[in-house]
């Protein structure tokens, strides 16, 4: 199997990825070879991975459940702490049933996977998430891809009652909000479903961060299918779709990425519990989260950087070039700042990024910070 010539083109076109070893993260600061740094690179958009309660909510769980789920939950491994945590989401949410996953990853190849069969087709936005597109090369079903956010393109493919439509609240890599109004009509005039991947929309947007859909003010019961993780505002792992009890029973039963894999540890699902409680009541966070990322765009407008149109936590700095992405993102690094520099083929190509996010955890002397060191970083990039 000749792998290594792929990873050898990768190396010359200096697309090779590595894994960087951390001591830890702790809120705003990520600890690197004993140095601290200010972390710009994580989802943790609420800064509750580091909160006293998810802690003690997971050390309470240990105590009591032990570490494991010891089997997939339909086997022996579905206790009273998932049982608690699917009763919170479905109230958070409004949704009639959920269930629960380990990761988003997996999450959405059983929707997809288990959903669609060949006579299906199924519609999925050029930029969602690589889970959502590995789903549907894998699914039977013929998948049609459509511009970003295009809805006159989407329209123009749309057969009646032929499939699903898949798109992202908040597209991870651009920080921009999916249509939902659009979406959501012209999911109502083809009868075709429609499912939300909302991963970076869930628990910062909206009333009581109930996500994108709430704050776009589209009706829960448009959207078929709700899938959210655990693992960005959260603060914790995992997943979980939401929908009608039928389509929950028939993933119990179909959804293969559910059915073959062993369980949440109570511990993750006991914090995640706490996670929806706080995130609940977190507006003072949401609101300064807002606060510093209007406090960043209105810095870096005065800087010679392409910044995209984001009003999220999500705020990118295309580069273009792949080489000068990572050489900027190392200067960053020199100086103290921990960003990530996204590539092909997780962007398109010509469009690598830095992909800075910020955190309710982070301050407004950290936004200065950031806003002076890309400065100094910016000398020698080109407008
Ligand atoms: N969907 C989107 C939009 C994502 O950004 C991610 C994570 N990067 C996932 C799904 C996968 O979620 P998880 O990390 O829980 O596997």
């Amino acid at each position: 199997m000749p792998f290594h010539l792929s990873l050898a083109g990768r190396e010359a076109a200096g697309l090779k990825r590595s894994l960087p070893l951390i001591d830890k993260v702790e809120g705003r600061l990520l600890w690197s070879a004993g140095r601290a740094y200010l972390n710009f690179a994580g989802n943790d958009y609420l800064g509750l991975s580091q909160a006293p309660e998810l802690r003690l909510a997971a050390d309470r769980a240990a105590r009591e459940f032990g570490a494991g789920a010891v089997a997939s939950p339909l086997v022996v491994g579905h206790q009273a702490v998932h049982r608690a945590l699917e009763a919170a989401l479905c109230d958070w949410l409004g949704l009639e049933a959920v269930l629960l996953f380990s990761s988003g990853f997996s999450a959405n190849q059983a929707v997809i996977k288990a959903l669609l069969g060949k006579e299906h087709l199924l519609w999925q936005d050029r930029l969602n998430h690589a889970s959502l597109q590995e789903a549907g090369l894998l699914s039977p079903a013929r998948m049609l891809r459509f511009a970003h956010n295009d809805m006159v393109a989407l329209e123009a493919r749309l057969k009646p009652s032929a499939g699903l439509i898949v798109s992202e609240g908040v597209f991870s890599m651009d920080g921009d909000l999916g249509d939902w109004p659009g979406l959501s009509r012209l999911a109502g005039q083809s009868g075709n479903w429609l499912m939300i991947d909302d991963a970076h929309g869930l628990g910062v947007l909206g009333r009581e961060g109930r996500g994108t859909l709430d704050a776009l003010g589209v009706a829960p019961e448009q959207v078929r299918i709700f899938m959210g993780t655990f693992g960005k505002a959260l603060g914790v792992g995992g997943a979980f779709v939401g929908g009608s009890r039928e389509l929950v029973d028939y993933l119990h039963n179909h959804g293969r990425s559910y059915v073959y894999s062993t369980h949440l540890p109570p511990p993750q699902a006991a914090a995640v519990l706490a996670a929806v409680r706080l995130a609940r009541r977190a507006d003072d966070r949401r609101e300064h989260l807002n606060q510093l990322v209007r406090q960043f765009r209105a810095g870096v407008a005065e800087l010679p950087f392409e910044l995209l149109p984001s009003a999220t936590a999500i705020q990118p700095l295309v580069i273009g070039d792949e080489a000068d992405t990572l050489a900027l993102a190392a200067r960053l690094k020199e100086r103290g700042l921990w960003v990530g520099a996204i590539r092909p083929p997780t962007v398109p190509k010509g469009s690598a990024r830095l992909r800075i996010t910020l955190s309710a955890a982070h301050t407004q002397e950290d936004i200065r910070t950031l806003i002076k060191i890309l400065a100094e970083a910016a000398e020698g990039v080109s407008p």
